[in-house]
């Protein structure tokens, strides 16, 4: 939640990871004792330098997961996220050793998600939503929102998958999209294109554009 810029408090974890208050009040007492992350006065959740560590370290072992479960033995794209979950916990540093040996060299999960960096990176890198862009601007994606799997096979049936290559042909007043991609024309609504991180192939004039929406977002 803090490398996508959302500001963590209990309810909000609690949504987020569909469990119930108590559950996350106890987890969140469990970790403050551990040393893992700090609880502001107004209930904002921080991550110590050593919490951070152990965030980093779950968040490698889940995109290797998922490399491993997506390539190795052929689990559908849209379920790798779900299923990584689970399997983050019970990899061993021994196990996660011989995985960055094997997928060491990938820059990013199979969704796009940059590996050591997380959203915050797509960002800084001049990534920009796929609702930033205006019509005729093209745009390749770098990256879906990987944790909801009904999301995710809709993007898999349209062919909006990271490294697709898309043309923005009307945006309409609701913001929806009519885009052109993989030689077939598909309608967004703003649910969709909110979710999809995007790099603009452009002309001078939106290069302009979107050196400026990626300053701006950078700095959000
Ligand atoms: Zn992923």
């Amino acid at each position: 939640m803090l490398e996508e810029n959302q500001v963590p408090i209990s309810a909000r974890l609690a949504e987020e990871l569909a469990v119930t208050p108590p559950a996350v009040t106890a987890a969140v007492k469990r970790m403050a004792r551990d040393g893992n992350i700090k609880v502001e006065r107004g209930g904002r959740i921080l991550l110590t330098s050593k919490g951070r560590k152990t965030a980093q370290n779950l968040m490698l072992r889940h995109q290797l997961a998922e490399m491993l479960l997506t390539e190795v033995i052929g689990l559908p794209w849209a379920k790798a996220h779900a299923e990584a979950e689970r399997m983050e916990h019970a990899i061993s540093p021994e196990v996660e050793t011989l995985l960055i040996k094997r997928f060491g060299d990938r820059k990013t999960c199979p969704h796009g998600v940059p590996v050591n960096g997380g959203v915050a990176k797509l960002r800084k890198n001049g990534g920009v939503l796929l609702s930033q862009l205006q019509p005729k601007d093209r745009a390749e994606i770098l990256c879906v929102y990987e944790k909801d799997e009904g999301f995710l096979e809709f993007l898999q049936g349209l062919h909006l998958l990271p490294g697709a290559k898309l043309e923005i042909l009307r945006r309409e007043y609701d913001e929806t999209m009519t885009v052109r991609v993989a030689g077939r024309t598909t309608h967004l609504g703003k649910p969709a294109t909110s979710r999809i991180w995007v790099r603009p192939l452009s002309t001078a004039a939106s290069a302009k554009r979107f050196g400026t929406l990626a300053n701006s977002a950078k700095s959000v």
